[in-house]
């Protein structure tokens, strides 16, 4: 039976994970455990546990800016961040990213604010940092012009909790706030939750969320690795497929950028467990990038090939500027002064760090083709 490589459904989670995810039992202590662990990891003033990554990068900027404020964010990324940014009644900015990294850089930070010169751009205060599939951004060059135009860094960890930057500082020890995601495949994943570390001095009006999760969320992020190893299991992809939409319609599953922002919730406690243990272990897996990523010629044409050969893309980091497509509209994207971002969600294909070199050669071995016949 030929094997199929699925990059999505909770792909990330092996057998053990699966049933270590599925029974783990939270108490009380892990929510303080693992706050206290990224007080010292991070060197904060506070660490607040969110529902989600979105929610607690809401938090992180309701710390640190006024409604109304601007703030410059990547060219290339997704809702939640967008998402995060009007919770906290700011304007983003988005800058266009470089197609080595995924990443902004002071170039595209000066044109996107020159274009917006016509508006006065003096409130534009802040500056999300994300190093875009765990890529590194060039830290110190942001810091400079951060500290020259007088912005406040948040770094978002969602892709690159334990990546280190050039000058061997790791990523969350340069910013204001260190914000992390627990969601699907992200750095640490638990399926939902998030945590912000407050490193500066902060606004002491933030409320930490308390309430407990819904039962509904609890259960859905309890059981979505099982769901999505009983997909993977059944082999022809059109029935794990259906499956899957299935769960998702009657909401078993729900869809990552579907995850609501909620800034009254905390997570669940085996969460918050499962979390800690995943972040002592960063420095193994901080090392690699979260996902390669190629810009490919023609990708409807290789993802069928892709899928010839037993790989099935569950869905793309990133198939528009700001993504998922089904929320793209509402963002407004400046398209025009963002052209790396739109071309490079046309072209990228990218694959997760999870499975072993030998498990992707063969797509490599497509996907490196596919560039040689495009140069
Ligand atoms: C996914 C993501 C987040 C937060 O995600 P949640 O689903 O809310 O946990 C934040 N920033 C980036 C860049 C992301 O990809």
């Amino acid at each position: 039976m030929k094997r199929i490589f699925f990059l999505g459904l909770a792909a990330n989670f092996p057998k053990d994970e699966i049933l270590a995810h599925t029974f783990a039992m939270g108490r009380k202590e892990d929510l303080a455990d693992l706050k206290s662990f990224l007080l010292k990891k991070y060197g904060g003033e506070r660490a607040i546990l969110a529902k989600n990554g979105r929610s607690a990068l809401a938090l992180a900027l309701k710390a640190y800016f006024e409604p109304g404020d601007a703030i410059i964010v990547n060219g290339f990324t997704c809702y939640a961040v967008y998402e995060a940014v009007k919770a906290a009644e700011l304007k983003p900015v988005f800058a266009d990213i470089s197609l080595d990294d995924l990443n902004f850089n002071t170039e595209t930070i000066k044109k996107a604010l020159s274009k917006g010169a016509e508006k006065p751009d003096s409130r534009v205060k802040g500056i999300i940092i994300q190093n875009t599939l765990g890529n590194p951004i060039n830290v110190e060059e942001i810091e400079a012009f951060a500290k020259e135009h007088d912005l406040i860094i948040i770094e978002d960890l969602a892709h690159c909790a334990g990546v280190k930057y050039a000058d061997g500082r790791e990523a969350g020890t340069v910013g204001a706030a260190a914000v992390l995601s627990f969601g699907k495949e992200k750095s640490i994943d638990t399926i939902s939750g998030g945590a912000v570390v407050l490193r500066h001095p902060y606004k002491n009006t933030i409320k930490a969320p308390s309430k407990h999760p819904k039962l509904s969320d609890h259960l859905r992020a309890r059981f979505y690795p099982c769901f999505g190893s009983l997909c993977r299991k059944l082999t022809y992809i059109h029935l794990g497929g259906a499956l899957m939409k299935f769960l998702t319609a009657i909401h078993w599953v729900e869809k990552s950028a579907d995850n609501k922002l909620d800034l009254g919730r905390r997570p669940s406690k085996f969460e918050a467990k499962r979390a800690l243990m995943q972040i002592k272990s960063l420095s193994r897996t901080g090392e690699k990038p979260l996902r390669t990523f190629y810009l490919v010629n023609d990708r409807t044409k290789l993802l069928a090939k892709l899928k010839g050969a037993g790989y099935y893309f569950d869905g793309f980091w990133y198939e528009k500027p700001v993504s998922p497509v089904r929320y793209y509209k509402k963002v407004h994207f400046p398209e025009k002064d963002c052209p790396n971002a739109v071309f490079a969600a046309e072209h990228i294909i990218n694959l997760p760090r999870y499975y072993r070199k030998k498990n992707l050669e063969p797509a490599i071995k497509i996907i490196e083709k596919n560039l040689e016949d495009k140069a």
